[in-house]
């Protein structure tokens, strides 16, 4: 669906932002709530450390903020254009809302890391010719 190389594919597939090869995290199963947002330390295939730097995904927060209010906002006006009652659609949302959680988590952390780390076609050749490093430096 998603060409690799863009951050869709990276973020969609569960996929290491710098060489789209390597795992993201450890589970690939969406509902999965043991270990969901269980990361790999590094990639196996770009050896990009995922923790960038300590309490790095706290702002992966504001990302999942952004996401929970915009599928509010999009099941509220859902509720409304089928005439339902106020109270009906906060129950809705709320409901959507906790169905969503594990994905939600999950897409926040991807769509954060990818702000920061960029795709390199270098890391797409094989893996043995590659410069195994921690970082970009
Ligand atoms: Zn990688």
């Amino acid at each position: 669906m998603f060409k690799i190389g863009t951050k869709f594919y990276s973020i969609f597939h569960n996929k290491c932002p710098r060489c789209h090869q390597g795992n993201f995290f450890v589970n690939s199963g969406l509902f999965s709530w043991k270990n969901n947002l269980k990361l790999h330390e590094k990639c196996s295939h770009c050896g990009l450390k995922y923790m960038i730097e300590p309490s790095f995904f706290y702002g992966a927060m504001y990302v999942s903020y952004g996401l929970t209010v915009a599928i509010a906002i999009a099941v509220f006006i859902i509720c409304y254009l089928l005439g339902l009652s106020l109270v009906t659609s906060f129950i809705a949302i709320v409901i959507t809302l906790i169905l969503m959680t594990p994905i939600l988590m999950r897409l926040s952390r991807l769509l954060y890391i990818n702000m920061f780390v960029h795709f390199e076609k270098k890391y797409l050749k094989n893996r043995k010719e590659q410069p195994v490093d921690s970082q970009n430096s």
